[in-house]
């Protein structure tokens, strides 16, 4: 029997791929944004505990109210944004699914939606399981700025909603104060809603992050979505939220319902105690990250790789072309089996693939010595190509 037909029109994850082509390599997987360190104690121990006392059966399908709570606080907490955790939260297995379902909840078959490329591989799928037409305004290269009149002119009236990710994977922006008010000026006049995906909103290197659904008037025409999985190093425990106004909220739950009941009840009682941290475990972790970036970028421009220095997120999307003529999936192949590091081929993040043609991306959130490995590989590049 053949598969349905919705299928055929997107392929299996190349990231997850990377993946396993790196493990029959031995490389080092720089490919798969997961850290490769551990995740916080307190975390740990009260998930430990929490298994022991018993939560070990569904909890309210759309999150529990102790981490709705907790959701809910850390918002007014870091952006005064006000938050009813009865009525605006949802709490899904990971931003992963919170994004298909809200595309499920809110798109139409038909409807159009803006993604702004390079994107997460993700955002695609989404948009065809959802009946979407996706439609794509790239980035301005070399330093991934989005340009107001390409983007105005690709609304029409068939327009239901714009995907906004950042901080930005795979480039590492974090959009500007301009940047996000010409998204919501455009929003608003044409009326269609922002689906956000803010999973990396405290990892950042420069400049605030913007939280579209503070800006004003936008509000009721904005989701946000983020999670647990990057904040806490915690990306197998399937933790991540959607806020969006009650109606939406209503429409996103009852699929997020049907489709995986809820999320992990311990690991959300857990996840209750990481959302309390104070702002010292944020800027730690801030710290850390950049300190990873500049081993990942000091190594990448002695190897003769050019790039735009991440704002932000935990990626680089760097040229190879100084290095070689191949395109970008023979580049990423060679990387990974004669060097021995493995990235994620450029491609991958356009859905016109000629512009990822000379890219890689190279994931830098893991161990210092993982980091310093794949540069002593990265050093050899140049000699090898
Ligand atoms: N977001 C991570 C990345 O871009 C992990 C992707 C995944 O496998 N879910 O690599």
């Amino acid at each position: 029997m053949l598969a349905a037909r919705r299928t055929s029109s997107f392929t299996e994850s190349v990231i997850r791929e990377m993946t396993r082509i790196a493990q029959q390599h031995e490389a080092v997987n720089l490919a798969q944004g997961f850290p490769d360190f551990p995740m916080p104690e307190p975390m740990k121990e009260a998930a430990c505990a929490a298994i022991h006392g018993d939560i070990n059966q569904y909890a309210v399908t759309w999150g529990s109210s102790a981490l709705r709570i907790a959701i809910a606080e850390k918002y007014r907490r870091w952006y005064g944004m006000e938050v009813d955790h009865d009525r605006e939260v949802t709490v899904t297995c990971g931003a992963t699914e919170a994004m298909a379902s809200v595309f499920l909840a809110l798109i139409d078959p038909g409807d159009e939606v803006i993604i702004i490329e390079p994107f997460y591989e993700n955002y695609g799928p989404d948009a065809i399981l959802a009946g979407a037409h996706p439609t794509f305004v790239p980035l301005e290269r070399p330093n991934w700025t989005l340009d107001g009149e390409r983007l105005a002119k690709a609304f029409t009236k068939r327009t239901k909603a714009i995907v906004l990710n950042t901080p930005h994977n795979p480039t590492g922006r974090v959009f500007t104060r301009a940047e996000m008010t010409m998204i919501a000026d455009l929003c608003i006049k044409h009326d269609v809603w922002v689906i956000t995906d803010e999973i990396y909103e405290h990892i950042r290197y420069a400049g605030d992050h913007h939280v579209m659904a503070t800006w004003p008037g936008m509000r009721e025409r904005t989701v946000t979505i983020s999670g647990l999985s990057k904040t806490y190093s915690c990306t197998g425990w399937r933790l991540g939220y959607a806020v969006a106004p009650f109606v939406q909220t209503q429409a996103i739950r009852k699929v997020h319902d049907f489709l995986t009941v809820g999320a992990p009840a311990p690991l959300q009682a857990a996840g209750a105690v990481g959302m309390h941290f104070d702002a010292d475990y944020y800027n730690h972790m801030a710290l850390d990250y950049r300190g990873r970036r500049s081993l990942l970028c000091d190594a990448l421009t002695e190897a003769g790789f050019t790039y735009s220095q991440p704002e932000g997120a935990y990626y680089v999307l760097a040229d190879f072309s100084a290095l070689s003529d191949m395109d970008d999936v023979s580049f990423a192949k060679w990387m990974t089996e004669e060097i021995g590091v493995a990235t994620v081929p450029g491609s991958s993040f356009y859905s016109d693939r000629s512009l990822g043609r000379s890219l890689v991306r190279f994931a830098f959130c893991k161990k210092y010595d993982t980091l310093k490995r794949a540069a002593e590989r990265l050093a050899t590049v140049r000699a090898s190509v």
